[in-house]
């Protein structure tokens, strides 16, 4: 007998995690964090339905803070079994969950220091170092047994380097978890792999009721060439697992294209950036060659400098005219590139960027949906800058990859839809069940369903 327990991921788009139970034994899929606003980090807190030390392993998707940012937490509470991963997934959980533990115990500081309430911190770099020590890598299309007579198959999901989505088989059924599902024909990653037979998919729905705009590049250049003739900075938040090198590669694209933009001065600013290059190196089987031209900086991109220190990173608020800061986090939940919208929010010459998706209550929801003023490190800002949003560049997956995706199912399944706000996983059941015939719902946290 095998049922599923939805306990994050399930009427929201973070925290994903999936109990999966058979004959009473344990396995998550994703254990990742709850981001965003309070009401939705506070499920952090919230107990699971199991005791982690009765949790036997766990199948990682993929090396996103929302599908592995609980890992570390999971083990300091008592979780000893094995973590499943592809190997780039195991090189991106290091850098990411390295991150998130200076993070929240650099918050507690500040916290502290100010006498103010900070974030909770869940973990340390210790647990982090526990965490890593029970990775076991395993390549797409080989198989594994997480709990015993369940055999378990990764497939390349497209969303970020290393990407999986899962396929289990139990008691004579195939049930998938996608993940994150990205798209088709991406520059640097491969198409998802097609998905054969399914008795359940657990599939996420993101942008489930979404086409993405066809042409992000040329989207991104009118912003910049708008941006650099008001001569004033460009901030873009970015994820700096891989989808800084997707920025990187289109900037870098179109400065050949438009000579007015060949002299402006493009800045990374990230500790991790040069972590994240080196993982793109050890796996070069993971994803497509990357297109540089031959050139010295990395992507081709002219008038490139990297900040790695945070006196380099400071240097950054110094700049005058045009210039372009690309720095993490994505959502603006925390990371350097908090001060330099700090920085620039209240000046109308700046621009602001937003390239992926804004989960509900985080700093880039509320700029990419019309806030007058921003609260940030004790300061009201006005803002006056210009906030673009372009979901073009988005990793996941849109209406029109989901129909090339589930297309490659070959039986009629039962979709559950996670990982979406609740407008979204209900658009998507609604049109898995009238384009595919299949039956379809959106997952509800807390509940059990049989398998
Ligand atoms: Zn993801």
């Amino acid at each position: 007998m095998a049922d599923l327990t939805f306990v994050g991921a399930a009427g929201t788009v973070t925290g994903s995690k999936h109990l999966l139970t058979v004959a009473g034994h344990h396995v998550f899929i994703d254990c990742g964090l709850f981001q965003g606003e309070q009401a939705i980090t506070a499920l952090n807190d919230a107990p699971l339905p199991v005791e982690p030390d009765d949790v036997e392993a766990v199948v990682v998707t993929h090396g996103h803070l929302d599908h592995i940012g609980y890992l570390p937490k999971l083990v300091r509470d008592g979780f000893s079994g094995p973590i499943y991963c592809t190997p780039p997934t195991q090189a991106l959980m290091q850098i990411v969950l390295d991150d998130a533990a200076q993070l929240q115990v650099e918050m507690a500081r500040r916290g502290l220091e100010h006498e103010r309430a900070a974030p909770p911190c869940y973990y340390d770099e210790r647990d982090v170092q526990r965490t890593m020590r029970l990775v076991h890598p395993v390549a797409l299309g080989t198989s594994f047994e997480p709990l015993a007579g369940v055999r378990t198959t990764y497939h390349n999901a497209a969303h970020v380097l290393g990407s999986a989505f899962a396929a289990f088989e139990l008691e004579g059924k195939r049930i998938i978890f996608s993940g994150d599902l990205g798209r088709y024909d991406r520059t640097l990653l491969y198409d998802p792999d097609p998905m054969g037979t399914a008795d359940t998919i657990v599939c996420e729905s993101t942008y489930g009721d979404t086409v993405h705009p066809p042409d992000a590049v040329a989207t991104l250049r009118a912003a910049l060439l708008d941006a650099s003739a008001r001569g004033g900075g460009i901030v873009i938040p970015a994820f700096a697992v891989e989808r800084t090198q997707d920025i990187l590669l289109a900037v870098a694209a179109i400065q050949r294209q438009e000579p007015r933009l060949q002299s402006l001065p493009v800045h990374l600013d990230s500790p991790m950036a040069e972590r994240v290059d080196d993982v793109f190196e050890r796996f070069p089987e993971a994803h497509k060659p990357i297109p540089n031209d031959g050139a010295a900086t990395p992507f081709g991109v002219s008038d490139f400098s990297l900040a790695v220190t945070t006196e380099e990173s400071k240097a950054l608020n110094h700049l005058e005219g045009a210039h372009l800061i690309i720095s993490a986090s994505g959502m603006a939940t925390g990371g350097r590139v908090l001060h330099h919208i700090h920085n620039h929010l209240a000046d109308e010459k700046s621009t602001i960027v937003f390239v992926g998706y804004e989960a509900r209550g985080t700093l880039g929801f509320i700029l990419t949906h019309g806030a007058k003023t921003l609260r940030l490190f004790g300061d009201t800002l006005p803002v006056r800058a210009k906030i673009v949003n372009l979901t073009g560049f988005s990793g996941h997956a849109d209406r029109n990859d989901f129909t090339r995706w589930f297309s490659t199912c070959t039986a009629k399944p039962h979709l559950y839809a996670v990982h979406g706000e609740p407008a979204s996983a209900a658009a998507l059941a609604a049109f898995a069940s009238a384009r595919f015939g299949w039956t379809a719902e959106p997952a509800r946290r807390g509940v059990t369903v049989q398998l």
